[in-house]
């Protein structure tokens, strides 16, 4: 069964300097996407479902999509984990159906909204990763809040909506974001003991993250490079981090689809990234554009197709070739028979 913890897979990515996309599962497509892109290019992957993939999906549905995964791709390990995890119970419910990886990101209280103390996340994380070890479960936690000035945001949403919100990953407001203190970082991971940390760095989520190409002075990858110095063994996790391709907004837009000029984080800062101790890079948006382009390229110019086939197929395709663009650049590519051959999964 190659349903491996996430530990195991940032390890060897440590050891052998690469970085693993985590990507977002709601659906059976998706999740064909990702498997078939992580065969072609031979690399261990992480399969990441929200709390919002979790309702819309339903739990049984989608721990035996990822069961069957494992069945059939025996050769790829495959870490399935909880992406924003917003209290112990999400974590602890997401371990009962199988997740080997959870995130429990008490940056933000319960409601995913509002930004929490330094102690009540140290609290709950701790917390989490004393009952997770013990199931041989991994744990990212988050220090720092994502999303921050000077982002072409939209406007931001009522706890109300944002609870209601389909997608029910939200930020906080711009202004209550802040960039993560490495001190802070250091005494974090001595004090709950996680596998892997998401760092704030000017990053957020969405397509909307950038209203310029990122410089230095909105994405500090010099925090980054500087929280690595000081916790080696921790795993650094970007979050936000779809690129927001041209060519894939220009598709959409191309067939009817409506999206704003945006910027995403460019392949070469993860890269940069990488080289400095990230090894986890979620993205998502990336994904989904490149599907609703080839939705939308099929309804434009075949408006007689009706068999939502005729729409899945070419949806699943696009979203494989940007797996692979990313399991590729990120260095993941080519991993996955070495983690075999070294024993770290069956
Ligand atoms: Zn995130």
């Amino acid at each position: 069964m190659p349903l491996v913890p996430m530990r195991v897979v940032l390890d060897h990515a440590a050891e052998n300097n690469y970085g693993v996309a985590a990507l977002n599962v709601n659906n059976m497509e998706q999740i064909q996407a990702i498997m078939e892109a992580a065969k072609e290019t031979d690399s261990p992957v992480i399969v990441q479902a929200s709390r919002g993939a979790r309702s819309y999906s339903q739990d049984n549905y989608l721990r035996h999509l990822m069961l069957a995964a494992a069945e059939l791709y025996p050769e790829i390990p495959v870490v399935m984990h909880q992406d924003h995890g917003n209290e112990p119970a999400t974590c602890y419910s997401a371990i009962r159906n199988g997740f080997t990886s959870v995130m429990m990101d008490g940056s933000l209280m319960p409601d995913a909204k509002t930004p929490a103390s330094y102690d009540y996340n140290a609290k709950v994380t701790k917390e989490v990763c004393l009952v997770a070890h013990a199931l041989n479960v991994s744990v990212e936690g988050e220090v720092g809040c994502l999303g921050t000035v000077g982002q072409n945001k939209e406007p931001p949403k009522s706890v109300a909506a944002a609870i209601h919100d389909k997608d029910l990953e939200q930020e906080p407001e711009p202004e209550m974001a802040h960039l993560t203190d490495p001190d802070e970082a250091e005494r974090f991971v001595a004090e709950t003991n996680v596998d892997a940390l998401a760092v704030a760095i000017g990053t957020s989520h969405g397509a909307f993250k950038f209203d310029k190409k990122p410089d230095g002075e909105v994405l500090k990858m010099d925090l980054i490079e500087e929280i690595h110095r000081r916790l080696p063994n921790t795993h650094i996790v970007m979050h936000g981090s779809s690129s927001v391709p041209q060519e894939l907004t220009d598709l959409l837009r191309k067939y009817g689809g409506d999206m704003k000029q945006s910027w995403g984080v460019p392949v070469e800062e993860i890269q940069r990234g990488i080289k400095h101790g990230v090894r986890k890079i979620n993205v998502d948006t990336d994904n989904r554009i490149a599907m609703a382009a080839a939705v939308r390229q099929v309804m434009m110019t075949t408006p007689d197709k009706f068999d939502p086939r005729d729409f899945l197929k070419p949806a699943r395709e696009a979203m494989k070739k940007v797996c692979i663009a990313r399991m590729v650049a990120f260095g993941q590519a080519g991993n996955a028979s070495k983690m075999r051959a070294a024993g770290l999964f069956k």
